[in-house]
């Protein structure tokens, strides 16, 4: 299966306007699967022109015209599922399962989520006695730019695409280089389901030629964009004197606490999964994981045996738990991560390595589940965002360090803490400088709810009433009586 992607603006599949394009590798084979579009300046402004007149009748359809059609794109999204999941996963080197069990099944439900979600939306007014009345009207900004990245392609692409439709405006949206298949795919779907031309325009390439051209088009109005805090904060030197909406979901150092009295097997077999899932390349995998010192031992040798024992393999082969990672560059980034944590006296207690699979897979990008020991709170290792399938363990005493070793990086995305004792899960809950602190579990995801992170991790929240208030220009009006 081969996937020769285009842009998609004014609802027309094309060509970047230089016909440059790039191969797209499957990091599972290594071999080629097709060609990526390297979109530049002139096809951004394609793209834009093509929003800017599409909004001038998108603008004005009631919220019950954009539930039929976004819902639509949902029952595509659905029915395509298998296509859809074998394209990310070949795209992206995750495991089929997984594709099918998580990342696809959630962009569809992103589409209806705020399909209904855009039907339920009001607004405030706030009476002055006998004075006069406010009313505040919710209206979409018009064009809007969305970027997004590699580790969780369809499912994160339409987490952004979705409320800003719903909500009225325009999009110029674009995928990571890195795994632009399911956006290519979703593009024929909204075309299949009738969304108008130019509603939504994807153009694909990197972000040096093609994201920046979208962040600093003076006619797009707000960007959301995930990806790393070193391209946030380029974006928002850009975005910001130009007093644009911005909304940045960026990259986390998270932590996962665990005390002596927690509900052990559930903690074990979710921690396995928090470390490592998708090849730990989740925003909200924890990688630093802070025990309580009484069960130091026991966690150690009880959490190496069981991650030993996760399946690397085939991506589509039904059993396979870990698959590749993204890219060359990444695998590169990432076996560099784990020779300067030996460097700084870190002891490997499992992987350190890549690994050498046989067959179609003899070229893929492999790399053993990683868990260091030995290494301080303040060393790189424990500072800086690795975004692969390496954790580092530490140990604490009291509440009071826990706390001090959680809060001791610039990251602030999320935080996974294993506690029975209520009192003092709430009490740390409250001291955590994180954007979401899970009790006894991890990634249980309901969208109605704020979702983002403080410190280095972002700016703004996304999710629920958040995104379609991020997705829309308040304005009040004061009427006197
Ligand atoms: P990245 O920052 O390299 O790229 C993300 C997207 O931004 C891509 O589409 C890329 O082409 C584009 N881009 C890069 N530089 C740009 C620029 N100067 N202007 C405009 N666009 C630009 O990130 P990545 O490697 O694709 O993704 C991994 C990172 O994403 C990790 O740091 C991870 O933590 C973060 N992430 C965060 C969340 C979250 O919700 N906070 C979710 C997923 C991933």
């Amino acid at each position: 299966m081969t996937y020769e992607i285009k842009n998609y603006i004014k609802g027309q599949f094309v060509n970047p306007q230089d016909g440059e394009t790039v191969e797209n590798i499957n990091p599972a084979t290594g071999k080629v699967i097709g060609t990526i579009p390297v979109s530049k300046s002139t096809d951004v402004q394609q793209a834009v022109t093509a929003a800017k007149e599409a909004f001038k009748t998108w603008r004005k359809t009631s919220p019950q015209e954009r539930f039929k059609i976004m819902n639509k794109i949902a029952d595509l999204i659905e029915s395509k599922l298998d296509d859809l999941a074998l394209a990310e996963t070949t795209d992206n080197g995750k495991p089929l399962k997984l594709s099918k069990r998580v990342d696809i099944p959630r962009a569809s439900d992103n589409f209806r989520f705020f399909a209904t979600g855009i039907m339920h939306f009001a607004s405030e007014s706030h009476t002055m006695e006998d004075k006069a009345i406010n009313y505040t009207i919710r209206q979409p900004i018009g064009v809007v730019g969305c970027i997004s990245p590699w580790n969780l392609p369809l499912y994160l692409f339409t987490w952004k695409i979705a409320p800003a439709l719903a909500a009225g405006n325009c999009v110029v949206a674009k995928p990571s280089e890195v795994t632009p298949v399911t956006a290519f795919l979703l593009s024929q779907i909204c075309d299949e389901a009738g969304l108008p031309a130019g509603v939504l325009n994807i153009v694909h390439g990197d972000g040096a030629h093609c994201g920046s051209e979208i962040v600093k088009h003076p006619d797009i109005k707000a960007i959301s964009f995930t990806g790393s805090t070193r391209a946030g904060a380029h974006i928002a030197s850009v975005a910001a004197p130009m007093f644009k909406k911005l909304s940045l979901e960026l990259g986390g150092k998270n932590p996962t606490i665990v005390f002596a009295d927690c509900d052990w097997d559930k903690m074990m077999k979710t921690i396995v999964h928090s470390s490592f899932a998708n090849q730990g390349q989740i925003c909200l995998c924890g990688s630093r994981i802070l025990v309580e010192k009484t069960v130091y031992e026991k966690f150690k040798n009880e959490f190496v045996e069981r991650s030993s024992k996760l399946r690397m393999g085939d991506p589509l082969a039904d059993d396979t738990q870990q698959g590749a990672v993204v890219s060359k560059l990444h695998f590169d980034k990432v076996l560099a991560c784990i020779a300067l944590a030996k460097e700084e006296g870190g002891d490997i207690l499992l992987g350190g390595e890549s690994v050498k699979l046989e067959g179609d897979n003899k070229d893929g990008l492999f790399i053993a589940p990683t868990i260091i020991e030995g290494l301080g709170p303040n060393c790189r290792t424990n500072q800086e965002e690795i975004f692969g399938p390496v954790v580092t363990i530490q140990t604490f005493e009291t509440e009071e360090e826990a706390l001090q070793l959680a809060n001791a990086t610039d990251y602030g995305l999320a935080c996974s803490l294993w506690t029975q004792n209520i009192s003092r899960a709430t009490h740390m809950a409250n001291q955590i400088e994180s954007g979401i602190v899970w009790i006894n579990c991890w990634l249980l995801r309901d969208l109605r709810t704020p979702f983002g992170g403080m410190k280095n991790s972002g700016v703004g929240r996304e999710g629920g009433w958040n995104a379609l208030d991020f997705f829309t220009e308040p304005k009040n009006v004061c009427v006197q009586i």
